[in-house]
């Protein structure tokens, strides 16, 4: 069975004027459509058919740059498309808070910090928040479409919310404005997804 590009369960002009429909449309029907027919491609007829994309990230030979680059594109922009909510949904709480508060002492310290993995992260990549067994909260971020699934990257937890900061997420009504785009993110996340995720791994 092959990987199939996921609806966004909203429109591409939903997450306006935060994310510009423009920027949506072309990073959905295009960028993460890319990635998952190579990846697709590059899995055919190998003993990866028919692996979940986190057994295959789990396991990956990095120097399989097809899969790595592609196999790293499609789970991310899924875990990407399915954080975010027009009515930026629910409000960082229970659990994930406090997880949130023992690593990082309190919200706006967390949201600076993430923000700050963004921002540093030369070139493309990604930032992330990621929970590891026990419930442990980290931040960290990635290069190109790398996630810390993979051997070797990142934090080594699994991610709950990540954030694209390649120039196609935010160029063309951001420029090189990358600050004031990660600020926006905060605006159309959907916390209640985020939260679900830490309670199901924590
Ligand atoms: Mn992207």
């Amino acid at each position: 069975m092959a990987f199939t590009l996921p609806e966004l369960g909203y429109s591409y002009d939903a997450l306006e004027p935060h994310f510009d429909a423009r920027t949506m449309e072309i990073h959905h029907s295009k960028h993460h459509a890319a990635y998952t027919t190579n990846l697709n491609n590059a899995i055919t007829n190998t003993a990866l058919e028919g692996q979940s994309i986190e057994e295959i990230l789990k396991n990956l030979d990095m120097s399989n740059n097809a899969v790595r680059n592609n196999g790293g594109g499609f789970y991310n922009h899924n875990l990407f498309w399915e954080i975010l909510h027009p009515e930026n949904k629910g409000r960082l709480s229970g659990a994930l808070l406090a997880a949130i508060e023992e690593s990082y002492g309190d919200k706006e310290t967390f949201m600076e910090k993430f923000a700050a993995a963004g921002m540093t992260r030369f070139g493309s990549g990604w930032a992330w928040l990621c929970v590891h067994p026990g419930g442990k909260v980290e931040i960290c971020s990635s290069a190109n479409q790398d996630n810390p699934l993979m051997p070797g990257i990142g934090c080594g937890g699994t991610p709950i919310l990540g954030l694209d900061v390649w120039e196609h997420a935010y160029y063309l009504h951001f420029q090189n404005r990358r600050a004031d785009y990660i600020a926006a993110f905060w605006n159309v996340l959907n916390w209640n997804v985020v939260e679900k995720k830490y309670e199901s791994l924590k």
